[in-house]
């Protein structure tokens, strides 16, 4: 059988969540609504070879200039036939973290990570670099469960996070990481009163949230759009591309193989898979799948997992001036509460990267285009809206990425196959940061059949909802985001 696509069928209440719930879930029911006039057509590309378009050539990535990624050595492909215990497919944050946790379970096992052109060139080198504390998924689970089960899953979630620190404290990783928080923003009363409810969820799992307005919320930032604000003390900012390409020879110093440059074409999954990439083979009984919103482009979770895009600009760095002008002393990532809702942060050296204000999905599942100018100017435009003191500072860098999303906001992190042995973490609904390195933890507990907090998570295995005709997915992203900027509902812009 060739890449069969596990479809391991693979399911938030802040407004955020939910009106992005809505906004995908919506694109699903239609999906799923006209499902019978799609039933003539024919699914594309049911036995992919290379995958195409898997790669954009603009890429004006900020965190990949800082990370001085285009002097770094990149490892040579991977050519001829050859062997593993366990080959991974990806060199993301969800690849990295398996590798990283596999390599101490199984020291004597040969472990290859295969990655199509360099570690940290997915979405986990391009993201906004916020590092939450949860997970997309968390809140709706701790309404379902209560708040004292739903704790133990955010205690859990922290993992990721302290798994960051681990690599910057213990294994020496630079990658500015600054752990100062985050910062939810309102921009009308009706997201003020989420915020609300935000601060009693999590002060009902013993959690520090303060909610600021008026003069509090003006001594931590000031934009005249932003009306509200809920102060989480917890999570952090870094540059993503130094952690991932850090994160690289700590994997490597451990004795696992990294192959980049290294496009897998096709997988065939058995007792024994066989992976062929653009020079060579490989073949190994367990594979982990660190792919994310790429894994549809190689068949896996086609039916589950939907590839949206977003983009970031960074700004030139801004002078002392302008910093005094808009406060944020304390540095925190700040998202707002939109649909279509702007990450922002900013920089080691000064600049404000920031992301966000649409996330489209394009024909096919193909990824991101890097110049997709009209995600660009909205981010650009919502920039100078937030902070009209900086209006004239330039843009020195634009770029976008691919994540994965699923229809119900939570990520699934499991095992499957008719043999069990394909360990997968996807679909992180754009808050993958932190939490693809706990996934990477739960892949090795899995194969080891380790027992702990993270092994019993709620996304562990979790069935991931269908989506619906692929072929009129892109119809009903568009319908549902007109209605959606249309009525208003939770968009401010
Ligand atoms: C623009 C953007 C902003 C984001 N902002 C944030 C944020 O601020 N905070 C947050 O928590 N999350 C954010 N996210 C989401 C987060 O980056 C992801 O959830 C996370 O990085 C996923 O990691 P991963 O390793 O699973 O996937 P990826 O990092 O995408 O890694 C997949 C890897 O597989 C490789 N690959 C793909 N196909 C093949 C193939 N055929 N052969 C070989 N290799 C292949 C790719 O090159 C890639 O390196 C953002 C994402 C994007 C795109």
């Amino acid at each position: 059988m060739s890449t069969q696509p596990q479809d391991t069928s693979s399911a938030s209440s802040d407004a955020r969540k939910v009106s992005r719930r809505t906004f995908i879930g919506g694109m699903a029911v239609g999906a799923a609504g006209a499902w019978g006039l799609s039933a003539g057509l024919t699914r594309f590309g049911t036995d992919p070879a290379r995958p195409p378009q898997l790669y954009e050539y603009f890429l004006d990535n900020f965190w990949f200039k800082a990370a001085d990624l285009e002097h770094q050595a990149i490892n040579p492909p991977l050519k001829g036939s050859h062997k593993a215990d366990i080959v991974i497919i990806g060199g993301g944050f969800t690849g990295l973290s398996s590798a990283y946790h596999l390599s101490r379970a199984f020291p004597d096992k040969k472990i290859v990570l295969l990655e199509g052109a360099c570690c940290g060139y997915g979405a986990s080198g391009r993201n906004g670099g916020f590092c939450d504390a949860g997970f997309s998924g968390l809140l709706r689970h701790v309404e379902e469960v209560g708040p004292q089960e739903g704790r133990k899953a955010f205690d859990a979630s922290l993992f990721g996070i302290g798994q960051i620190k681990r690599m910057v404290s213990e294994h020496g990783v630079q990658c500015d990481f600054e752990e100062n928080g985050m910062l939810e923003a309102a921009m009308n009363q009706e997201q003020a009163a989420q915020l609300e409810k935000h601060q009693a969820t999590y002060r009902s799992m013993g959690l520090d949230a303060t909610l600021l307005q008026d003069r509090q919320l003006q001594d931590e930032v000031r934009s005249p759009r932003y009306v509200a604000g809920l102060r989480f003390p917890y999570g952090a900012i870094l540059n993503p591309a130094k952690l991932a390409r850090g994160m690289k020879p700590v994997i490597e110093n451990a004795g696992v193989e990294v192959r980049e440059r290294t496009v897998v074409m096709r997988v065939t999954t058995g007792k024994v898979h066989r992976i062929e990439t653009e020079m060579g083979e490989i073949t190994a009984p367990q594979l982990v799948l660190g792919l994310n919103g790429y894994a549809p482009k190689l068949g896996f979770f086609r039916d589950r997992v939907l590839p949206l895009c977003s983009y970031v600009i960074a700004t030139e760095p801004l002078t002392s001036t302008q910093w005094d002008s808009i406060g944020w002393r304390h540095r925190q990532g700040i998202a707002d509460m939109r649909v279509l809702f702007d990450y922002q942060r900013p920089t080691a050296d000064g600049r404000i990267v920031i992301g966000g204000s649409d996330a489209p999905y394009f024909t096919n599942d193909d990824l991101s285009s890097g110049n997709y100018k009209p995600a660009i100017k909205a981010v650009t435009e919502s920039l100078f809206s937030t902070f009209p003191q900086l209006e004239g500072l330039r843009i020195e860098h634009a770029w976008g990425g691919t994540m994965g999303f699923t229809t119900d906001f939570t990520p699934s992190v499991g095992v499957t196959g008719d043999h069990k042995n394909i360990f997968y973490g996807v679909a992180y609904n754009g808050e993958g940061v932190a939490f693809s390195q706990t996934a990477g933890r739960i892949i090795s507990e899995l194969m080891t059949g380790e027992r702990s907090a993270l092994s019993e998570l709620f996304v562990v295995n979790h069935q991931m909802p269908h989506l619906g005709p692929a072929s009129l997915r892109i119809v009903f992203e568009r319908l549902n985001k007109w209605y959606l900027m249309r009525s208003g509902t939770k968009t401010v812009r």
